[in-house]
């Protein structure tokens, strides 16, 4: 038995649908330390936009390093903070006309959400926070509240409270949240005027579920109108994931409150933001502390992936076009097993393949036997979850595709 098995806690879960021990990892590989090498189609959960230990970035951080850079600093005024901040206005918040505050919440994406929906409370006075079916925010309370997955719910052990849940886009003929719409229109409804509205674009852990840039806007208005504070939790699918910077930049909204973790920090090392109206910025000092709010190493390589891929729209232009390669390849992986209840959806380079729940495991289970990683999503784990880093290049692009449609091919005839 290894040592994993044998003394870390069976929480874990990662490594039990990979279990092998990697060593290094470049670009879009992962590496064995027994010398075998896999495609990386999970990267890091959305962490890894920008690869494996990219190049740029990788000597940024190496010389901040080297010059005896401040590794924590808690919300001390440092260098690298400064840079950050600066850079982040400059390339992301200015030219879309955005005058959002920054607040530095903690580490993880959980730490943003926690911190949206504390804010949220305050500056309202309000307790209630509406959210979606098939939600995932993260895994402390708060954030549990407001997320649909059973398994990560029941884990809480107390009642999970002060949030109400409502359906995700449906993809109507006409698209609108009209069930909440309902609700908060008339007395009676039970419905108490909530702080907040918390959404994700593309549910990613809930199933690569795409809300329609029509939904997002009449729900942006529906908060307008009844004075709800909107937060857009693009924790997994900001930084560029479906294209744009933000991913609710094609709905042309601007929400009031935006969650960032994950790939904000460029590198995979932890950094979180939340971006908020500055009219909100009510907290008084310290009313929000934290000991890892100022990871520095963080901050430089989250400067250097904001210098690097966001001046200009290169790799926008190119998650779009890759987007719509891996749309285009996933139908045609459906298209050639008529019957058997496949079908795709995504945005940018955030996509899923829908197995249906009986083969979704053994299609991931396939493609690591084949040296791909992809991991499954989806409130019975029934799609196929396609998150290659947005620097993976063509040849890897084809690889992947390949061995997916292989995998699918190999299980529908297994399972025949
Ligand atoms: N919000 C979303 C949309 C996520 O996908 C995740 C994690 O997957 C989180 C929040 C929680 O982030 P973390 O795991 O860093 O706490």
């Amino acid at each position: 038995m290894s040592i994993f098995e044998q003394h870390e806690s069976g929480v874990r879960s990662y490594s039990r649908r990979w279990p092998v021990v990697f060593s290094r990892a470049t670009g879009s590989r992962l590496h064995t330390e027994d010398g075998r090498r896999w495609l990386d189609y999970f990267a890091g959960a959305g962490s890894l936009n920008y690869g494996h230990n990219n190049p740029v970035l990788k000597r940024a951080l190496l010389d901040y390093v080297e010059n005896d850079g401040i590794t924590n600093a808690l919300d001390m005024f440092t260098s690298a903070r400064r840079d950050l901040l600066e850079t982040l206005v400059e390339v992301v918040l200015r030219p879309r006309s955005m005058d959002h505050k920054v607040v530095f919440p903690g580490p993880g994406g959980a730490n943003a959400v926690e911190a949206a929906l504390k804010l949220a409370r305050t500056v309202t006075g309000r307790s209630g926070v509406v959210h979606f079916t098939n939600s995932f925010h993260g895994a402390t309370l708060g954030a549990l509240a407001v997320t649909g997955n059973p398994l990560h719910r029941r884990s809480a052990g107390v009642p999970l409270t002060g949030a109400t849940p409502m359906p995700f886009d449906g993809h109507d003929e006409h698209p609108h949240p009209e069930h909440l719409a309902r609700l908060l229109a008339g007395p009676g409804s039970g419905l108490d005027l909530p702080a907040a509205v918390i959404v994700e674009t593309v549910q990613a852990e809930g199933g690569m579920n795409v809300a329609s840039t029509e939904w997002l806007r009449a729900l942006a208005e529906l908060c307008r109108q009844h004075e709800i504070l909107l937060i857009v939790d693009d924790v997994q699918v900001g930084c560029g994931r479906t294209g744009p910077f933000f991913s609710f930049e094609d709905a042309g909204i601007v929400p009031d409150l935006i969650c960032l973790s994950k790939s904000i920090g460029g590198y995979g090392l932890p950094l979180a933001l939340l971006l908020v109206r500055p009219d909100l910025d009510v907290w008084p000092p310290g009313a929000h502390s934290g000991t890892f709010r100022g990871v520095n190493p963080a901050f430089v390589t989250a400067t250097e992936a904001l210098r690097t891929y966001w001046r200009d729209d290169t790799l926008e232009k190119s998650t779009r076009a890759r987007g719509e390669w891996v749309g285009t390849a996933l139908q045609g992986i459906v298209n050639a097993h008529p019957g058997a209840g496949l079908s795709t959806r995504g945005r940018g380079l955030v996509h899923g393949l829908v197995v249906g729940a009986e083969l979704a495991d053994a299609v991931s289970d396939e493609a690591f036997a084949q040296g791909l990683l992809v991991e499954t999503s989806g409130p019975r784990d029934e799609v196929v979850k396609l998150l290659p880093p947005l620097t993976v290049s063509d040849a890897e692009l084809a690889e992947g595709l390949a061995i997916l449609e292989e995998s699918v091919r190999v299980v529908l005839e297994r399972a025949a």
